[in-house]
């Protein structure tokens, strides 16, 4: 087992990250920026060391300060969290290169499955269900970039191999805008990104967003934790998710199923990810990989059993998974609600001092949180301050839990999300399951 490992985040999944090391009887190292002194995980952690100013390139993504708290604290891993160095495959080469344990994926499948083509190439491979389009890189020969966006089908939507966080997309409905846009598009891709590759999709018009939870060995094993919901969607950011996914006939589940864990197998896939689906008339379609724990990972841990976190953490220490297969049972249902400091109207941060937070509780009720009365959510960062999740045998119970839990749910000081959730949980459309990635924003303009 590792025996101390470096938490290179801040906030909740600093804190939830801290907990796993714990049970496990792994030491803790906090590193903060000076903004972050008074995280909660920095009290708790066994060190703690500052490694910046609050701007986030100065600290949580600064590789050469992490790389020396590592060494004088003698750690021998560090867990990115999600977000900052999570995807960074830099990043987890250099840890590597000055022999730590990066605790995810490997430097190269980080990097195959950050570009967008070479992932779908992988998932085409393994028989994951794709979306059509170019399966591959649009070149000059735009007679058959012509030809192939006609034979799929208007709307179509050319995308950035190395686009990411909803940029680097462009929606084309009739051949007339067509090469306009590849070209649009391949000029901002290359400003953005540094590389100016893009590829050519069918624009789906109504689907859901259904992703698929895997966890992988490094050896060519891997599991299957069934799927989340979150297609409550605002610019791209999810809102509140849910798992399973309601009402995805079993059999397309399985099949999607049996792809996702061959594909994993094929990569030897180390570590906790992500494949993100859209989903549309009984259908899925790859998007991407998420190559790290994801921020709603707690539903797929209140139906499973299974804490991802800590399996990651086996993992990295060279334990074979906890779990095989055929003994993971999903049973109920699960929904989390993302609470940020922000305004419920205009959406506008809303960082600032919490003079009182009270937690809700009972059966089926989890806080994941960082917060605590007195503590001041500093304006630098990701406006994310807690994760309220319920579960219940049945979807409806998991939801009536919610709304309980909801209600009790205090936070004063600063203005938050929480009364859109209120909406949202008892809205007629949502309860019954199955919306679209576009409801959200329709309910929020009428
Ligand atoms: P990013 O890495 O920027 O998040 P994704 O490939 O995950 O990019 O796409 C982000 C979002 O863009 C999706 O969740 C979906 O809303 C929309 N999108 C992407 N591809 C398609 C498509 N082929 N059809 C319809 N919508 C799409």
């Amino acid at each position: 087992m590792l025996e101390k490992v470096v938490i290179a985040n801040r906030g909740e999944i600093a804190l939830r990250i801290l907990r796993a090391c714990k049970e496990l009887g792994i030491k803790t190292v906090a590193v903060h920026s000076t903004v972050d002194r008074d995280l909660m995980h920095v009290r708790l952690a066994d060190e703690s060391v500052c490694i910046g100013p609050p701007s986030a390139t100065q600290s949580y993504l600064n590789i050469p300060s992490l790389v020396s708290a590592m060494e004088v604290t003698d750690a021998d891993a560090v867990h990115p969290g999600y977000g900052f160095l999570a995807e960074n495959a830099d990043f987890a080469e250099q840890v590597e290169k000055s022999g730590f344990i990066f605790i995810g994926p490997t430097a190269e499948t980080i990097r195959m499955m950050g570009d967008k083509v070479s992932a779908i190439d992988v998932m085409r491979k393994a028989g994951v269900p794709t979306v059509p389009g170019s399966n591959g890189p649009i070149d000059d020969n735009n007679k058959r970039t012509l030809a192939l966006a006609k034979e799929i089908g208007y709307p179509v939507i050319i995308k950035a191999a190395a686009g990411g966080g909803g940029r680097g997309m462009r929606v084309v409905h009739n051949e007339a805008a067509l090469l306009k846009a590849i070209y649009v598009t391949q000029s901002e891709a290359k400003s953005f990104f540094g590389n100016g590759i893009v590829y050519l999709e069918k624009f789906l018009e109504n689907p859901r967003h259904v992703e698929i939870q895997v966890i992988g060995d490094g050896q060519g094993n891997a599991i299957y934790l069934g799927d989340r919901d979150c297609s409550l969607q605002r610019r791209h950011q999810k809102v509140l998710e849910e798992a399973p996914a309601p009402g995805i006939p079993d059999a397309v589940r399985e099949e999607v199923k049996n792809t996702c864990i061959k594909a994993c197998k094929v990569m030897k896939y180390r570590g906790a990810g992500t494949l993100e689906f859209l989903y549309q008339d009984e259908r899925f379609y790859f998007i991407e990989m998420n190559t790290r724990v994801q921020v709603e990972h707690p539903v797929t841990e209140m139906v499973t059993g299974i804490d991802i976190v800590r399996e990651q953490l086996r993992i990295a220490s060279g334990l074979p998974l906890s779990v095989a297969q055929e003994n993971i049972n999903l049973r109920g249902h699960s929904f989390e609600c993302r609470i940020n400091a922000e305004d419920p109207v205009t959406f506008l941060p809303c960082p600032g001092k919490i003079k009182l937070f009270h937690a809700p509780g009972g059966p089926g009720v989890r806080v994941d949180s960082h917060m605590y009365s007195g503590y001041t959510v500093p304006p630098y960062y990701d406006s994310l301050i807690a994760k309220l999740i319920t579960y219940g045998e049945t979807r409806a119970q998991a939801l009536t839990r919610m709304q309980i839990a909801l209600d009790e749910l205090l936070i004063d000081g600063i203005r938050t999300n929480i009364p859109l959730h209120r909406e949202l949980v008892r809205d007629a459309e949502f309860r019954k399951g199955g919306v679209n990635i576009h409801y959200l924003e329709h309910k929020l303009k009428s």
